[in-house]
């Protein structure tokens, strides 16, 4: 989980400003109804600490587009400009003992109701920690996904974090770092922050989109990654009660990367996960550049000398 920092810079308004230049007057409508949609990118040292990408930077920035347009969210940004402005804050910020997480926010400055509404892309940028994931336990939430008509699953933007927030509060006070949300039907959505990943009779599983879940591209390079591997990958919808009795389960998430999971509920897993261990290792090697894979693009941020 990201800790709270207070970096040194953030991208606002069309340049790199200091962190405390980083404000939204009361009135808008990013503050008055949390209009704002955003994309979580992660950036990876490789081995040496000399080279550093960004995954996936072409279909977080399509995602963001998508949540937009949903949400009737001018994007005026093209994707040259966003790439360059993650790439200076990136450059401003990092050090090759850490890697970072950036977010990516539209936040609506302006306009009411949808008329007028424009927005300005903002970034921040967090180091992180180069260690893999540690197992962890989950509960499942008393708190419900919304739905295509309530609050579509498909829109990267803050109020869906406000269910998310209830049941990660929910979750603290039972000992759990992260909760599963169910459906309306009462099947599995998806964890607060991540994907779910379940091994039954030898395949990956996980819900499709259409169960409530996010368009996650870490599960497109994980399906990717496990068809190269031989492994057959499945979306279908997953019932509750097939996570206590499934041979491994994991998250998988950007910022979370694939986290193995120890127990749900009342119901320890197996320790071993032969499966989503070869492709978690895969998947790693991958982001590091230790060992390129198709499915895994790294945008490198390279240094700029004349800077
Ligand atoms: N679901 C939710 C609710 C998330 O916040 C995230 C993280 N962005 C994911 C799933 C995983 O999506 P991705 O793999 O694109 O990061």
């Amino acid at each position: 989980m990201v800790k709270l920092q207070k970096p040194e810079w953030v991208y606002l308004g069309g340049k790199i400003r200091p962190w405390d230049e980083a404000v939204l007057h009361i009135s808008s409508e990013a503050v008055t109804r949390g209009l704002n949609v955003y994309e979580g990118l992660k950036g990876y040292w490789d081995e040496d600490g000399v080279n550093f990408g960004i995954v996936a930077m072409p279909r977080h920035f399509a995602r963001l587009q998508r949540s937009a347009r949903l949400l009737h969210i001018p994007c005026l940004v093209k994707y040259p400009e966003f790439e360059k402005a993650c790439h200076e804050l990136v450059r401003r910020l990092y050090s090759p003992d850490r890697d970072m997480w950036v977010r990516a926010t539209l936040y609506v400055i302006e306009g009411h109701w949808g008329e007028g509404t424009v927005a300005d892309l903002v970034l921040t940028a967090y180091h992180q920690d180069k260690t893999p994931p540690a197992p962890i336990d989950i509960g499942i939430s008393t708190w419900q996904r919304a739905t295509d008509v309530t609050l579509p699953p498909r829109i990267k933007t803050s109020a869906n974090y406000q269910v998310a927030r209830l049941a990660r509060i929910e979750g603290r006070g039972r000992g759990y770092s992260e909760m599963i949300l169910l459906n309306q039907w009462g099947r599995v959505a998806e964890a607060t922050g991540a994907c779910v990943l379940m091994v039954r009779n030898g395949k990956v599983v996980t819900s499709p989109p259409s169960e409530g879940r996010l368009e996650s591209i870490t599960v497109e390079i994980v399906a990717d990654i496990c068809r190269s591997l031989g492994i057959e990958f499945v979306e279908r919808p997953i019932d509750r009660t097939e996570l206590y009795v499934a041979e491994e389960v994991r998250l998988a998430g950007t910022l979370a990367e694939i986290v193995p999971v120890r127990r749900i509920d009342d119901f320890p897993l197996s320790e071993k996960s032969p499966i989503l261990s070869e492709v978690s290792a895969r998947f790693r090697a991958a982001v590091r550049g230790i060992d390129p894979h198709p499915a895994v693009d790294l945008s490198m941020v390279t240094q700029n000398l004349s800077q």
